[in-house]
């Protein structure tokens, strides 16, 4: 039988690396303590109880690709910033909570997010191959709220029900978390729902963990009618090397649509150059921004903060020094909304 294939673009030849595992392998090897990822940069131990507190709250988790592309000895990289735990996560602030973006209202059942026309979002597990300390989900309830594989059958009938929804988001955590038979067997029972069209995954393991691209993650997502389109996760271009891009590359050679999601981050992220520097490369490696998020206002986050104003500012200046394709659309996610709303238009200000 033929394999049903999205198109036929073909870039150039890979060659065939992987065996089917060693990403878990190397999931395995990730740095889970503070102390061991200090070390490896060669920076100072000594404010390490600092760290504690924060990282028992939410742990902290870097794979040993992420890591590699931070610079030895600099404690603002901001590749490391979006990693390390730190007291400031401690801090309350007025106007951050546990759901910032209405997650839970959105919830239509364990595991299922319905929250705009046309879209659902499966939470597919609570796992991710980094914990990026800004997440807007690091207190979400993954153990009651994430699609084990005996819900699935429940979120099918759902979508099945509702033939206006012509999409499905894989996230997380991370769905490239899940194995390939669980990825195709979830793709199986999309698939049977005649009028979904597209699979959306959300997901930063091309960029943390790039050796999830195997060729068995390939065939699951292209031996199926559905159309899928890859979002991934990139912050900063220092996070975009070369292993990335091959990664990235696996994935366009099969037709695939790909988008990046970045966060507005204080200290990361929110200069212009840096900002035209990651559209610049994400193009380079086959991905058209897509959403520059506002922070969203989870508990422990307010650290990562650009205001409304210089978010504005800053987007103003991509959209001078960009081509219109290459300027990632400036959001917030807001409770109740109908839609991700574009802070430039001020009116809709909550
Ligand atoms: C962001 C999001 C989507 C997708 O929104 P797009 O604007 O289509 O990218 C869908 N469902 C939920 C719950 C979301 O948070
Ligand atoms: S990869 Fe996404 S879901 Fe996972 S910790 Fe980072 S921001 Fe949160």
């Amino acid at each position: 039988m033929e394999t049903p294939v999205n198109t036929n673009v073909k870039l150039h030849k890979l060659p065939e690396t992987d065996s089917q595992s060693c990403w878990k392998a190397e999931m395995a090897e990730s740095f889970t303590r503070v102390e061991d990822l200090l070390d490896y940069l060669e920076l100072p131990t000594d404010s390490l109880a600092n760290y504690y507190e924060p990282a028992r709250r939410f742990p902290f988790r870097v794979t040993r690709a992420y890591a590699s592309r931070m610079k030895k000895g600099e404690l603002n990289d901001p590749l490391l910033l979006q990693a390390l735990p730190t007291i400031d996560e401690l801090f309350d602030r007025l106007g951050y909570t546990a759901d910032p973006v209405g997650d839970l209202q959105a919830i239509a059942l364990p595991g299922l997010l319905h929250k705009y026309h046309g879209r659902v979002l499966l939470i597919v597990t609570g796992a991710c191959a980094i914990n990026c300390r800004y997440c807007f989900r690091r207190e979400f309830p993954y153990s009651d709220g994430q699609l084990t594989h005996s819900r699935q059958a429940e979120a099918l009938a759902y979508i099945a029900q509702d033939d206006s929804i012509a999409e499905v988001i894989l996230s997380g955590g991370d769905p490239l978390m899940l194995d390939d038979n669980r990825l195709a067997l979830l793709y199986d029972g999309i698939a049977d729902i005649p009028h979904v069209r597209r699979v959306r995954i959300h997901t930063r393991l091309p960029v943390v963990l790039p050796s999830r691209i195997t060729s068995g993650l390939v065939k699951a997502v292209t031996s199926t009618r559905l159309n899928t389109v890859v979002t991934i996760h990139a912050n900063h271009a220092n996070e975009l090397d070369a292993e990335v891009g091959l990664a990235l590359q696996r994935l366009r050679n099969v037709g695939l649509t790909l988008l990046n999601q970045s966060v507005l981050l204080k200290g990361v992220n929110d200069t212009v150059e840096a900002l035209t520097t990651l559209s610049e490369i994400l193009f380079e490696q086959g991905v058209l921004p897509y959403y520059l998020h506002l922070l969203d206002k989870a508990n422990g986050t307010g650290h990562f903060d650009v205001n409304n104003p210089a978010a504005s500012a800053l987007h103003d200046d991509l959209q001078r020094l960009l081509p219109g394709y290459l300027v990632p659309r400036l959001v917030r996610e807001t409770a109740g909304a109908p839609y991700k709303l574009n802070i430039l238009k001020e009116k809709y200000l909550p």
